[in-house]
């Protein structure tokens, strides 16, 4: 049995700044970082849109860092995953996976979401070399290229847009007639001379020895494939929160994020949201970051006010 002022579920850019703040305001915060931790980033190569690393960073780089910098002031980490949870009283109580139970007075759930992929043949093979699910983050190295997003939503639409600005052309492949996109983002994808649809088809799979060479699709009328060619195939079908373990424990919206009020408050009183576990818009390093600042400040002023014991401290 661990008992400490305030756990941090999560060790992505979220947990560990908010690990960071919490660290820098005494409360000597344990992360449970899950397994594998440090979270989407680390799968990641190259990072260029962190502020302060004008030459980019390796994603598993900046978590280290991170990781370093919340250590260097006290920040503890268990590097475990959480199976459950009790929040109907305080402490509040976390199971893990091996460590036994974690009782904490407050917690930062940071947990993330996970990107929805195809399970194509040669998908997870071709990941960071022209398999990619965030645009974002990935569509500067497609400069004059040819590629592909599939999906027909708004990340869809969003995802292809953006990616016009480096590559030749984009085709948006989909498996229904009818997009679920926002009229105005459908409208603006319509629009673009770079952009050109294929509907009814699925993505069956995707080729190449080294890199992306060509996307191979089925159209559901006819049955027949075809390979489009491709030096990228953006998989843009949606995010998963990873929020499993805490469903009965804390107010979920319909998809399954975490619902919150003033920003990082979850349902219980204690209990704080920080980055893509809630956040299905910007889903950014930085703004996960910055959630998880805000959520370290929230859960530092609950504690405050509530007169917690310092860790270490019968209940
Ligand atoms: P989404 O709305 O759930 O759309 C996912 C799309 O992927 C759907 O078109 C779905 O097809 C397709 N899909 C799912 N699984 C698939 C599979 N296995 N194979 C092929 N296609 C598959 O997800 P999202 O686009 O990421 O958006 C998530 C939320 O964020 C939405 O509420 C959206 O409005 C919001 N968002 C907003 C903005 C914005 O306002 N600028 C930008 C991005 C996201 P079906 O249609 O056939 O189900």
């Amino acid at each position: 049995m661990i008992d400490v002022r305030l756990a941090i579920v999560g060790s992505g850019p979220a947990g560990l700044t908010a690990a960071l703040y919490a660290a820098r305001a005494n409360l000597e915060p344990l992360v449970i970082g899950g397994v594998p931790a440090g979270g989407q980033l680390t799968l990641t190569s190259e990072v260029e849109n962190y502020p302060g690393f004008p030459e980019g960073i390796q994603g598993p780089e900046l978590i280290e860092l991170f990781r370093r910098q919340a250590a260097k002031f006290g920040a503890r980490f268990l590097d475990d995953n959480v199976t459950g949870v009790d929040f109907s009283h305080r402490p509040f109580v976390l199971r893990t996976g091996t460590n036994g139970t974690v009782r904490a007075q407050s917690v930062i759930v940071a947990t993330g979401a996970n990107a929805r992929w195809l399970d194509l043949p040669n998908e997870q093979r071709l990941r960071g070399k022209g398999v990619s699910a965030c645009a974002t983050c990935d569509g500067f190295f497609f400069k004059g290229r040819e590629l592909v997003v599939v999906g027909g939503g708004d990340s869809a639409m969003e995802e292809a847009l953006f990616l016009t600005k480096f590559a030749t052309h984009v085709t948006i492949v989909h498996r229904r007639a009818q997009f679920r996109a926002s009229r105005i983002l459908q409208a603006r994808a319509r629009a673009h001379p770079k952009i050109s649809f294929v509907m009814d088809a699925d993505v069956v799979d995707v080729h190449g020895r080294e890199n992306v060479e060509g996307v191979v699709i089925r159209e559901r009328a006819t049955g027949q494939s075809r390979t489009l060619p491709a030096q990228g195939l953006f998989v843009a079908i949606g995010h998963d929160p990873a929020t499993e373990v805490f469903r009965g424990a804390l107010e979920l919206n319909e998809k399954g994020y975490l619902k919150t009020r003033d920003i990082t408050r979850t349902s219980v009183d204690g209990v704080f949201a920080a980055g893509d576990v809630y956040d299905h818009r910007y889903r950014q390093a930085v703004t996960a970051a910055g959630m998880g600042c805000m959520a370290a400040l929230d859960a530092e002023r609950f504690l405050e006010e509530e007169g917690a014991p310092p860790s270490g401290s019968p209940p």
